[in-house]
């Protein structure tokens, strides 16, 4: 093993040593050895793909034909991804109890798919593996979504109790935060003693302020990334490498 990973590791597990109620949040780049592109990265999803925001998937049936066309060519490439190192070594610290939750910003469950139990779990920006109607809120499976879809020949399905629009229960651009989640991670951020920000660009608001959040209230604050972020000046320890190499042993 490298020595610059030796030494990181070493920083880390010394940081960690002492924490009792820390809060992980984590960002794409934990899911990308997984095989699941990040956003801002060279080739990642947003270079490819204009994000489609909430008002344009609400104003127009062409939009929402879109956004489950690119849902299931994702569903094709990623579909079967399993956690990596990064969500394994996570579900250790919840399950050993250092952990008091995972805060996340991504959509590809697999958070969950590691064991990280629901009350320990804040999915800030929701959940892709189902959908929801967006006018009275029932869930629809995706392999209801797909049926459908496939039978009105790559059209967007209605709901099947109201006819209200179907959308992957996910948060997009211009659509509200979810305000039981924000208030989850809010107490979760006040309350912790290590606030570990791991594989986020950390530029995406409102999420992004809960790392300073956490300073603020007196936890340390551990950065974990290959590229620096603006909040590394206020880390106690910012470590620029591979997530799955750093956190693979942690227990
Ligand atoms: P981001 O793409 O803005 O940032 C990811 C960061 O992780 C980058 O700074 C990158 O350098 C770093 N990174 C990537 N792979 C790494 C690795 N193996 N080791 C260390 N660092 C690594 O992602 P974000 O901050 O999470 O914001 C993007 C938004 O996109 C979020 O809102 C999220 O909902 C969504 N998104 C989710 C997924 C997913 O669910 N897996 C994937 C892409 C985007």
């Amino acid at each position: 093993l490298d020595d610059d990973i030796k030494s990181a590791r070493r920083a880390l597990a010394g940081l960690l040593g002492d924490m009792r109620a820390g809060v992980a949040f984590t960002g794409a780049g934990i899911s990308t050895e997984c095989g699941i592109p990040d956003f801002r990265s060279p080739g990642g999803l947003w270079t490819r793909n204009r994000p489609i925001d909430f008002e344009a998937f609400l104003s127009s049936r062409e939009m929402r034909d879109e956004a489950w066309r690119r849902r299931f060519a994702m569903e094709a490439a990623f579909g079967g991804a399993q956690p990596g190192r990064g969500h394994r070594a996570l579900a250790r610290l919840i399950a050993g109890g250092r952990l008091a939750a995972v805060v996340t910003q991504n959509i590809d469950g697999l958070h969950q798919a590691s064991g990280v139990p629901e009350e320990q779990l804040v999915e800030l920006h929701g959940n892709s593996t189902y959908a929801t109607c967006l006018a009275c809120g029932l869930r629809h499976e995706l392999s209801w979504v797909r049926a459908r879809f496939d039978a009105l020949g790559g059209r967007a399905p209605d709901c099947r109790a109201c006819d209200g629009p179907v959308k992957t229960a996910t948060i997009s651009f211009g659509q509200a935060m979810p305000v039981e989640a924000m208030t989850r991670a809010r107490q979760f951020t006040h309350d912790c003693d290590v606030f570990l920000a791991i594989g986020s660009s950390l530029v995406v608001y409102p999420a992004a302020g809960f790392p300073l959040e956490a300073k603020r209230n007196g936890a340390r604050l551990v950065i974990i990334n290959r590229e620096a972020t603006e909040f590394d000046a206020l880390a106690d320890l910012v470590i620029h490498a591979d997530i799955g190499d750093i956190l693979d042993e942690v227990q």
